[in-house]
């Protein structure tokens, strides 16, 4: 049953209730009068329980619908995701590599919230790359260790 179905439901004991109505109005005997109206008040009440009916099945196909899409987004992130494994880094992070080419990296942190965001990497000595989201810095590579460089270093004679 949808919204539809209870609505028609709902117009034809409405009809009901207003020929029963109009019939009152005219010449009929009291006892048939009193059952008339018995039966317009249970008539009224099921009209009433029909029109909240209405209302929850519409309030149940809103939120059936959202939930078909949550399903769906959950469903096309995993697929995603299933592009990705989890790995320890050289420099130690834990994080999901790519599968494929090109090598990237998955912001760990980000995932959780439902986000799939690409490490950037920070071309620093420290090996790290950032989260240009959630601004982590994960250490991806090791760290090098190379000797500072000198002011009068001249690479050009
Ligand atoms: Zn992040």
């Amino acid at each position: 049953m949808d919204a539809t179905l209870a609505m028609a439901a709902y117009n034809g004991l409405k009809f009901a209730k207003d020929s029963l109505t109009t019939i009152v109005q005219g010449k009929v005997e009291i006892d048939t009068q009193t059952r008339i109206l018995a039966a317009l008040e249970k008539l009224g009440t099921a009209q009433d329980a029909l029109f909240q009916m209405r209302d929850e099945m519409f309030s149940l196909q809103v939120e059936n619908q959202q939930l078909k899409s949550e399903a769906e987004q959950n469903k096309k992130r995993q697929e995603k995701l299933d592009q990705y494994e989890l790995v320890k880094t050289t420099g130690g992070a834990i994080v999901h590599r790519s599968k494929g080419e090109p090598l990237h990296y998955l912001c760990p942190s980000c995932i959780n919230k439902g986000q799939l965001e690409i490490l950037q990497d920070n071309r620093t000595m420290s090996g790290t790359f950032r989260c240009t989201a959630c601004a982590a810095d994960y250490p991806i590579n090791p760290r090098e260790n190379r000797p500072p460089i000198r002011k009068d270093y001249a690479p050009y004679p």
